[in-house]
């Protein structure tokens, strides 16, 4: 629901001043009680404010469902990212391993010498070869990684939801955030499913948990 410009003016008034009057906040706005009644009618059904019988109108702090998909629908990726965590191709998977124990990371971004994406190796590609071999020293991590162009990526103006739709269908923990960089993609930030988490939760703060 978008609220026109004087139930948003009405909603600031309440948000200072509440408790407050209808007649209190019609004078404030130079305007008949009646001419305000619509709007005071729909700010209370719609949940952002509440009123009590000779109290007055008041802030109920709650915001309406569509507040809250409005806030979600518009989550951009530059907003919640991280630092990406990168490892050149030519990296021994043993490096590779503790390097993700050391910058605690679930996946590591791999480029080449331009630093470019070329891969990604996530927890289980290592575990599997871990598993497979016990010369972890000797092999390259390019031999196991997942390469280009099999990779899924975003850009920092993607929505999150866009970044989870696609982390869902390809059954994937993060995505590289990337820029066009001559004819390949530089890595300049990680979204991962505790971004996604942690912005689900920013859509609760003003509640109780
Ligand atoms: P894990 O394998 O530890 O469960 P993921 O679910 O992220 O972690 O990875 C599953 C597989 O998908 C791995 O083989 C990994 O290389 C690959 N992968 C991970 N992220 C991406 C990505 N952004 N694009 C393409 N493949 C990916």
């Amino acid at each position: 629901m978008e609220l026109n410009k004087r139930q948003t003016e009405i909603l600031e008034i309440v948000k200072a001043d509440g408790p407050i009057t209808g007649e209190q906040i019609a004078e404030r706005l130079n305007l008949a009680r009646a001419t305000i009644r619509p709007d005071l009618a729909i700010l209370t059904m719609a949940g952002f404010l509440d009123a009590r019988p000779r109290v007055g109108y008041f802030y109920s702090g709650k915001k309406s469902i569509q507040s809250v998909a409005d806030s979600m629908i518009g989550m951009k990726v530059k907003d919640f990212q991280s630092t990406p965590v990168v490892v050149a191709e030519n990296v021994s998977v043993y490096d590779a391993i503790c390097h993700m124990f050391l910058e605690d990371v679930g996946t590591l971004f791999v480029v080449d010498k331009d630093s470019l994406l070329t891969g990604v190796l996530s927890r289980k590609d290592l575990l599997r070869t871990s598993i497979g071999t016990n010369e972890l020293e000797k092999i390259p991590v390019h031999v196991i990684m997942t390469r280009m162009p099999n990779i899924t990526y975003c850009g920092k103006q993607d929505t999150l939801l866009q970044v989870a739709k696609k982390m869902m269908a390809k059954q994937i923990d993060s995505l590289p955030v990337v820029v066009t960089k001559g004819d390949g993609l530089e890595v300049v930030g990680r979204v991962t499913k505790t971004n996604i988490t942690a912005a689900f939760l920013s859509l609760a703060d003003d509640h109780e948990l």
